[in-house]
């Protein structure tokens, strides 16, 4: 079993309003609910793929019970931590007109200290019976930045590799505990370094020194240019073909998918980061976010070229 947590998730709302002009009111269709959260978009994948996946974190108030209810339907495995606070909601406004995309995004709930300890019973509850652990996206407010250092640690002590997908403060503390894997994107791997890193040689260096620092693989998602996989032994680069793009929001997370199905399934380091790569091509290439289709991915396969630098 795989583990997917998200500790902030949220009801993502997307509107779409020709011509949205601030200042001023808009009659629109009923908005696009979705059960958000990068976490989530990682287990939805890893079901296309064949692969159940288990879904931790925390859901507060009636958003809460909408996301539980709407993975219920979807027949995703949860064992969420019931919170006091309201689960939050993320709003986006898409105008296809001046193609842009405003959002407002809730901070979220409040994480009491009682809460936290009953989310870590559960967690280590269940990592007795998992091969791999994912986790997410934000940390929501009361639990302190080394929150995933402290379960990476956890992780660690039952030998199972865990992925961690996070950015700023908590990726550099999480760097600590050594996670198995991490998934920088050019932006967050340059916010680490503390400087903007264009060349591909300067992201390596900086990946290549988060290596050093314990942590096995540094995967390096650049969008439309592809990705690398940076160990202490190997660095492979990954080139792709260019595609039909219809909606890139959760290619990071579809990748990460890819990459734990691959892992849990004994593909080496080359199959691994060409899986990887196709499912977040294949979500891409979707309005829906989260999704791929098999076939497609089946298809990209053979198009990804991976070499050894
Ligand atoms: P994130 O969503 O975390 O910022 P990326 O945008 O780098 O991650 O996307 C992850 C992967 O998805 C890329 O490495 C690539 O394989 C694929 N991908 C994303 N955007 C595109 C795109 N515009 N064209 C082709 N592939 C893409």
């Amino acid at each position: 079993m795989i583990i997917t947590v998200t500790l902030n998730p949220a009801i993502d709302i997307s509107y779409r309003v020709n011509n949205f002009n601030i200042n001023k009111g808009h009659r629109v269709e009923n908005g696009l609910k979705t059960a958000g959260g990068k976490g989530l978009n990682v287990s939805r994948v890893l079901k296309q793929l064949g692969e159940q996946s288990l879904c931790l974190g925390f859901l507060g108030g009636q958003n809460g019970k909408w996301i539980k209810k709407r993975l219920e339907m979807d027949g995703m495995e949860q064992s969420f931590t019931t919170i006091t606070e309201e689960t939050r909601t993320c709003l986006a406004i898409i105008d296809e007109d001046h193609s842009t995309q405003t959002e407002l995004l809730e901070k979220g709930p409040n994480v009491s200290e009682e809460e936290k300890e009953r989310f870590l019973e559960t967690f280590n509850q269940q990592l007795k019976k998992a091969k791999l652990i994912i986790a997410s996206g934000s940390l929501p407010l009361g639990l302190e930045p080394s929150f995933y250092k402290e379960i990476c640690k956890l992780v660690k002590e039952e030998n199972i590799p865990f992925f961690l997908d996070t950015s700023g403060e908590s990726l550099k503390l999480g760097i600590e505990g050594s996670p198995f894997l991490i998934k920088p994107n050019q932006e967050e791997l340059s916010q680490f370094a503390g400087k903007e890193l264009m060349k591909i040689e300067e992201m390596v260096e900086v990946a290549v020194k988060i290596c050093n620092q314990g942590v096995q693989n540094v995967l390096l998602s650049l969008g439309e240019n592809g990705a690398m996989l940076v160990r202490k032994d190997t660095i492979l680069k990954a080139d792709i073909p260019t595609i039909p793009v219809v909606n890139p929001v959760g290619s990071g997370d579809s990748m990460i998918a890819g990459m734990a199905y691959s892992i849990n399934n004994g593909f080496d380091l080359k199959e691994s980061l060409r899986m990887a790569c196709a499912c977040g091509m294949a979500n891409a290439m979707e309005a829906k976010t989260g999704f791929v289709q098999p076939e497609i991915i089946k298809q990209l396969l053979s198009e990804i070229n991976i070499t050894t630098l």
